[in-house]
């Protein structure tokens, strides 16, 4: 491969989709590759969240049905817009709480303790959030995590196999909890051959997409998985605690939620005010107070590129970052000591790069000093997500260079290895 810089500008300008860029507010001399974190705002949602502060400033109590974007039906609105990302039908999709509280509205309504099937399995690499939800939902139906949360294990601390994954699928599984793509690694699980095999043994399994939206093309229908959650602050660019989304798989719809409020109603209904529920026939039965419609409002406009983009291009372009920057760190940086992690083959590679080395923690902060923003992992993690719709070959081309130097020179031994209170 073509190491110059004149290669990486030469990808940038057959890149399809470099017209986005300028849709965001991309800082001008910072690298920023923490996407996959927290994305960047564009002016699209910018001007949606104007939009719905004016109609709060001008409407007042009519803005939940009148104007552009009516707040009453804003959250399936939104909803809907996710069908092309997870590849499901409008009704099956629900805009909604947080990607946890949404973790724990589908435990408390798809794991039902029966017999001896009692047990969550799940994996020992998923984030931490998703692991305490489970636990406190085992705990509230009288059952001990230490017994009943069962962990597939890794077996080279960064990836998990399908045949492991498969092989603890036994008896006593009630529900199965698993990420899409792993947060730290980036390896994407075989989500359709996992939903066969739970699905055979009767066990309801359900999907974490917050790494997986928006990075990779998902068809959750197809897949006939069960439900699926997921935050949009990080590839679906909605802000800071940005409105997540719920998936129910149609078959499951028409039933009241494990956890129920007013607006699990049907939308006809939730005025009559009556103590008898009428859920949504749809996945908006989900659902359990008030729409945070100022939290909705950024995925207005941030939807609506992916729409425009498409997500095929978005993830050709993805694993076309991806690779580059990986075939330029083997090349420029192998006497370095950093091991890539990330899966190399593309079916099981996610948008972000994993790299590990015993002094990550020093330099991520070089990096951060020199304007290239990553994110760290403790103990030993960088990761590293050039993002289809904003960034540039070149700035993947930038960032190995100056990783070169920060290694070379050792300009990171001036800073403690040690993590941030958010890294
Ligand atoms: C980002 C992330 C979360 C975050 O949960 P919030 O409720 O949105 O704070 C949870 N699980 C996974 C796998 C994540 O990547």
């Amino acid at each position: 491969m073509d190491t110059s810089r004149q290669y990486a500008i030469t990808l940038d300008h057959q890149d399809p989709l470099q017209r986005f860029r300028k849709e965001f507010y991309v800082t001008k001399d910072k690298i920023y590759l923490d996407g996959n974190s927290l994305g960047l705002l564009s002016k699209r949602s910018e001007q949606a969240v104007l939009s719905i502060l004016g109609a709060w400033k001008n409407d007042a109590i009519d803005g939940w049905t009148m104007g552009k974007h009516p707040w009453f039906y804003l959250s399936e609105k939104v909803g809907e817009a996710f069908a092309p990302l997870v590849g499901a039908k409008p009704d099956e999709l629900i805009a909604t709480g947080s990607t946890t509280t949404n973790l724990h509205q589908l435990l408390a309504s798809f794991y039902k303790p029966e017999g001896k099937k009692t047990k969550i399995l799940a994996d020992e690499l998923n984030f931490p959030s998703d692991i305490y939800a489970i636990k406190s939902q085992l705990q509230l139906k009288g059952f001990s995590p230490d017994e009943h949360l069962v962990k597939v294990k890794s077996r080279d601390g960064h990836t998990l196999t399908t045949e492991d994954i498969i092989a603890s699928m036994t008896d006593d599984i009630a529900l199965i909890i698993l990420p899409g793509v792993l947060y730290r690694s980036g390896q994407i699980l075989d989500m359709r051959t996992l939903t066969v095999a739970a699905c055979e043994r009767g066990i309801p399994i359900g999907f974490d997409l917050c790494h997986s939206i928006g990075s990779i093309p998902n068809y959750l229908s197809e897949w006939n998985v069960d439900f699926a959650f997921w935050c949009t602050y990080k590839h679906l660019n909605g802000g800071p605690g940005s409105v997540a989304g719920i998936y129910v798989n149609e078959k499951h719809l028409g039933s009241e939620p494990g956890l129920s409020g007013w607006f699990s109603s049907k939308k006809d209904k939730q005025f009559d005010l009556e103590h008898q529920l009428t859920p949504a026939p749809t996945a908006g039965a989900y659902q359990i107070g008030t729409p945070h419609v100022l939290s909705l409002a950024p995925l207005i406009g941030s939807l609506e590129i992916f729409q425009e983009a498409g997500i095929q291009a978005i993830r050709q372009k993805s694993l076309a970052l991806t690779d580059y920057l990986i075939a330029l760190m083997e090349m420029e940086l192998s006497e370095f000591g950093f091991k890539i992690a990330s899966p190399m083959e593309h079916l099981s590679r996610g948008g972000h790069v994993y790299v590990t080395h015993p002094n990550a923690a020093s330099i991520c902060k070089a990096l951060k000093d020199a304007g290239i923003i990553p994110d760290f992992r403790s103990p030993n993690g960088i990761r590293l997500a050039p993002v289809a719709l904003y960034n540039t070959f070149e700035e993947v081309w930038q960032t190995v260079e100056v990783l070169k130097q920060i290694m070379r020179d050792q300009k990171y031994k001036k800073y403690e290895n040690t993590r941030g209170v958010i890294a």
